[in-house]
């Protein structure tokens, strides 16, 4: 990756994710009032998005980790995912809330939703930062989105870019020098 060759350019900004979060947490956190909840966060690209959701919110949660990969090219699913590591406690009577960091074609969160399902929770639904509904290949709305997006590379803020950049605490798209 030749970064000099890119432009970056502010997406989110920190107070803007801030902000958007706080309102998402009090949202949820009404939501699941009295309700037992479960927040099942997917891995790599929402550890930091849910590590500041969940503290967000003023409701006890339980909290799992699922990783996931999809095999395709570039910045593009192929749509076949693949569960690497499933959560292993029983679903039932849980409130399941998945976490991610962006729905683009949808094919992760619908092949996720569609897995846990079968593990009989008492509901399931779904929570991401940035939605892409211009990309979608499969009919899914997240039932919560901090942000809907155009159709641009999103890097930051857990999203990755060659691996990298995971960590730069806003979100940001890179687009070519010369487009
Ligand atoms: P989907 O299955 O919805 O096509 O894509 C889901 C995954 O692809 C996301 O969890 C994320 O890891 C990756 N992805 C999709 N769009 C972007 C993007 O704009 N930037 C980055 N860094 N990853 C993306």
């Amino acid at each position: 990756m030749d970064i000099d060759k890119k432009v970056w350019e502010v997406l989110c900004s920190e107070e803007q994710l801030k902000d958007r979060i706080k309102e998402l947490g009090k949202e949820l956190s009404k939501d699941y009032q009295g309700k037992k909840l479960m927040v099942v966060s997917l891995l790599k690209g929402s550890f930091i998005f849910c590590s500041d959701l969940v503290r967000a919110l003023d409701v006890p949660v339980r909290i799992e980790f699922m990783t996931t990969s999809s095999y395709g090219h570039g910045t593009a699913s192929s749509g076949r995912v693949q569960i690497v590591n499933d959560i292993k406690p029983d679903l039932e009577g849980y409130d399941v809330l998945v976490v991610d960091d962006i729905t683009d074609s949808a094919h992760t969160m619908n092949h996720v939703m569609n897995h846990l399902k079968s593990k009989n929770p008492a509901s399931i639904k779904c929570c991401v930062l940035l939605d892409k509904p211009s990309r979608r290949e499969v009919d899914l709305v997240p039932d919560y989105c901090g942000f809907t997006i155009e159709d641009k590379f999103v890097v930051g803020y857990g999203l990755n870019y060659g691996d990298y950049y995971r960590n730069i605490p806003y979100v940001f798209v890179v687009t070519d020098k010369d487009r």
